[in-house]
């Protein structure tokens, strides 16, 4: 079975050709234009898809050396999104299997975040039913108990903030450009974790805050760059690490309160910020700690690709689930709909 992919949903335009559960190709065109303005601008990103989303096609297709005529079916983001983001895959995906009369399939994005761990990779390991999963994103902060490839609950999401929010705020705090997670990340290797202690929310159960957080940051570097105009660029690494810390352990402190109240142990993360060094190590360092069973992404199906919509694709393929040509581009779509 070939899938080819599309995710248009923020301000990546991503195609991807699968065969089965592996990747032929995962081409990402990555949208520049947002960092002069610090974040996504939706119009900005809508056009910037149209632009992109044929050349991209074209590209996944070349480098998967597959013809149109051997695709079985296309998958696409249907949700959640950008609206006139989602809009140009949704139409684009449409079309073409309208076109080559095959079979449409959409396709949840944040579902696909955790998905992306079933597409088979050399020397990858697969979460096996139930597992935990941590989906930590630039829009979305879960839990979720993943109990099957479709049955999956949330047991606890972000009141306010989502941890890539958190991430990319504090940076711009820093004056680091959009989006600044990956930079904090950069600062943070060369820094020490504890030269700043900054407070962990108070959150009941299974939720999540950041919005105190990145108060507490901005208060904190107005206080010490009045006594000192130069405190940031003096101490970037520092406050970058404990910055940082101050995040995984927020993260970390409700996974294990997640694992004592359900008894799994098989945690694996997904979404934009488990490309994060930090994360990825204190993961791993869990399996030895905590007895707990990790799984990280590859790096490439963390933030936003297609490869993760194919493996959706696939699964969905296999249980005959397809969408009609009436279906529409959904900005707001929960992980579970009840
Ligand atoms: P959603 O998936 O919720 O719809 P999105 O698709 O915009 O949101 P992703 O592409 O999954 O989000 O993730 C983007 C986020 O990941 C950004 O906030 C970015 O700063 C963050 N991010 C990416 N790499 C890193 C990193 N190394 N460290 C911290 N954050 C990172
Ligand atoms: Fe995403």
């Amino acid at each position: 079975i070939y899938i080819l992919a599309i995710e248009s949903s923020c301000d990546d335009t991503s195609a991807a050709v699968l065969c089965n559960n592996r990747t032929l190709s995962n081409v990402v065109a990555s949208q520049k234009i947002h960092e002069e303005y610090g974040g996504v601008v939706p119009e900005l990103a809508s056009r910037a898809h149209q632009q992109n989303i044929v050349p991209v096609v074209h590209q996944a297709l070349t480098k998967a050396n597959i013809d149109k005529k051997q695709l079985s079916a296309i998958a696409f983001t249907r949700g959640p999104g950008l609206m006139g983001s989602l809009l140009v895959g949704t139409s684009f995906a449409k079309s073409l299997a309208l076109g080559l009369k095959i079979p449409l399939i959409e396709v949840n994005h944040m579902q696909a975040h955790i998905l992306a761990h079933f597409i088979e990779e050399e020397n990858s390991s697969q979460p096996s039913f139930p597992f935990l999963a941590l989906t930590i994103s630039g829009g979305h902060t879960q839990i979720v108990l993943v109990k099957d490839f479709f049955d999956m609950e949330i047991l606890g999401e972000t009141l306010d903030d989502a941890v890539g929010e958190a991430f990319d705020k504090s940076a711009k705090i820093l004056g680091l450009p959009y989006p600044g997670g990956p930079l904090i990340d950069k600062h943070a290797q060369l820094g020490n974790p504890k030269a700043f202690p900054f407070p962990k929310p108070k959150v009941d159960e299974l939720n999540f805050s950041f919005s105190g957080l990145k108060t507490s940051i901005l208060y904190f570097i107005q206080k010490e760059v009045k006594k000192n105009p130069n405190f940031i660029e003096q101490n970037l690494n520092d406050v970058c690490a404990s910055i940082q810390y101050t995040i995984i352990n927020i993260l970390m402190d409700k996974l294990k309160l997640a694992v004592k109240q359900t008894g799994i142990k098989e945690i694996a993360i997904g979404g934009g910020v488990s490309a994060n060094s930090g994360i990825r190590k204190t993961l791993l360092e869990a399996e030895k700690k905590l007895s707990w069973k990790t799984y990280v992404p590859k790096f490439e199906y963390c933030t936003d690709n297609a490869a993760m919509i194919g493996i959706v694709g696939y699964l969905k393929y296999k249980n005959n689930d397809f969408a009609n040509q009436d279906i529409n581009a959904q900005a707001r779509y929960k992980i579970v709909e009840n």
